[in-house]
């Protein structure tokens, strides 16, 4: 966190896009100060007991981004190198996510300064454990509901949801979502962000007929790439290309998806680029190949001004979180490629985390039908919102998606 020119600037990020926002006439001077910062910024430095009876300090952050709209809502991620500038992004980007996605919540974000590797598994528990007595007070269904992000999962939830159950004294599911699905998480969770992506996919595609005459390069193949190759192959969609980590598989008649899917997960050869279905090539090449749509579902800051004039897909879908850097996003869209902001575009996971808390708090379990049908009337409801003002306005998708975002959130600001 620092000081510029005696103003508190927790997330530079946030600093520089509200202003871009302001520059181009989307905000106002005076809601531009609303957006600019973080509300509530809250830090901790608590000790833990390890296995072998000595203490260490674990730092910890919660930030509530805004809350004009409900209860915050927003991952918690441990990263041996999270801190409150992060947070802080993370937390704005929730902010205007839920907003544009009309949820009745506020955006917010957590996170634990450890690398997990470095802990027991008991340990993980003491300090999950601990994040929710340091925090307790500031969280809750009403107050902000934490959530799963990297690094942490439904078994990491379930610890958290028993220790506010212990504080609070009562049962209290809808504090967190992201629950193993006996413990009051809800169907379709795990693959949520892809299927919001696809049901876009469709609307966007949905004119023509013959979808092999599509072709697509996705970058990971983690739970959102994996999944999103995998709907779109089953749909007719000729996927290209698929990477991760050690690097990308090619093949210009199309990967047989199922079997990578199996060959990766099921008989656990942990990378595509074993996989004998196409050629070998790096995540560079992958982001560069001529293809109908890219979809970046790995890392932030993939395509930036130095690999951006090679980049030759006509359309991106950003399911990754910001893998466009703002110079190389003005750069495409000078060009003319359409870009689905990842705003809307990855927003089918905390749309879903919102029907957890809703079953939670009605103490309902709803089928996996019953989610995918309400997950895809609800994306699709924002979808055409931020289209209709794109035209409307002649903005960009992400631009238009900026704005509805925005507009909303200030328009709660009672001061
Ligand atoms: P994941 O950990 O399941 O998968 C990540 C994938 O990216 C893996 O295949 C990994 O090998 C690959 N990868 C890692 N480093 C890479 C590198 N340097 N180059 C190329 N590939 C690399 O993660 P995920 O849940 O699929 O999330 C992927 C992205 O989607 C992240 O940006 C995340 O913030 C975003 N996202 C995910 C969700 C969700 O519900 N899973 C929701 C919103 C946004």
């Amino acid at each position: 966190m620092i000081y510029l020119e005696n103003e508190l600037v927790a997330c530079q990020k946030c600093k520089l896009e509200v202003e871009g926002m302001a520059e181009k006439g989307i905000l106002t001077p005076q809601e531009l100060k609303i957006l600019k910062h973080p509300r509530r910024i809250l830090e901790a430095n608590y000790p833990v007991r390890m296995d072998d009876g000595s203490l260490k300090i674990i730092t910890a952050f919660r930030v509530q981004y805004n809350l004009n709209l409900g209860p915050g809502k927003g991952g918690i991620r441990f990263h041996p190198e999270v801190d409150l500038d992060e947070v802080s992004e993370l937390a704005f980007t929730m902010a205007l996510k839920t907003s544009l996605t009309q949820l009745p919540f506020g955006g917010a974000k957590g996170g634990v300064r450890i690398d997990p590797k470095d802990f027991s598994e008991s340990e993980l528990e003491r300090i999950s454990r601990g994040y929710v007595r340091e925090f307790w007070k500031f969280l809750g269904p009403k107050t902000d509901i934490p959530a799963p992000d990297v690094n942490t999962n439904s078994k990491i939830m379930a610890w958290m949801l028993d220790e506010y159950e212990k504080i609070v004294g009562e049962k209290s599911p809808a504090f967190i979502t992201g629950k193993p699905v006996e413990d009051g998480g809800s169907e379709g969770r795990d693959k949520s962000t892809a299927m919001g992506a696809f049901y876009i996919l469709q609307e966007e595609y949905k004119e023509i007929e013959n979808k092999k005459d599509i072709s697509v390069a996705i970058q990971g193949f983690g739970n959102a790439g994996s999944v999103i190759a995998e709907l779109l192959d089953e749909a007719g969609f000729k996927v290209v290309a698929v990477s991760d980590v050690s690097g990308g598989i090619y093949n210009k008649d199309g990967l047989d998806i199922s079997s990578l899917k199996k060959f990766v997960y099921e008989e656990k050869n942990h990378s595509v680029i074993l996989f004998d279905g196409g050629e070998e090539i790096t995540n560079g090449e992958l982001l560069t190949l001529d293809v109908d749509l890219l979809i970046p579902a790995a890392l932030g800051g993939v395509i930036t001004r130095e690999n951006v004039d090679e980049v030759k897909a006509g359309k991106i879908l950003e399911l990754a979180n910001g893998p466009i850097s703002v110079e190389a996003e003005k750069i495409l869209e000078e060009r003319g490629v359409v870009i689905i902001p990842d705003l809307l575009a990855n927003a089918g996971g905390v749309i879903v985390s919102y029907f957890e808390w809703l079953q939670n708090l009605d103490n309902e379990h709803w089928s996996l039908e019953e989610v995918n049908e309400k997950l895809k009337e609800k994306i699709l409801l924002a979808y055409k919102k931020v289209k209709e003002l794109s035209e409307k306005e002649n903005l960009s998708l992400k631009k238009a998606a900026y704005k509805i975002a925005a507009k909303r959130i200030i328009g709660a600001e009672k001061v």
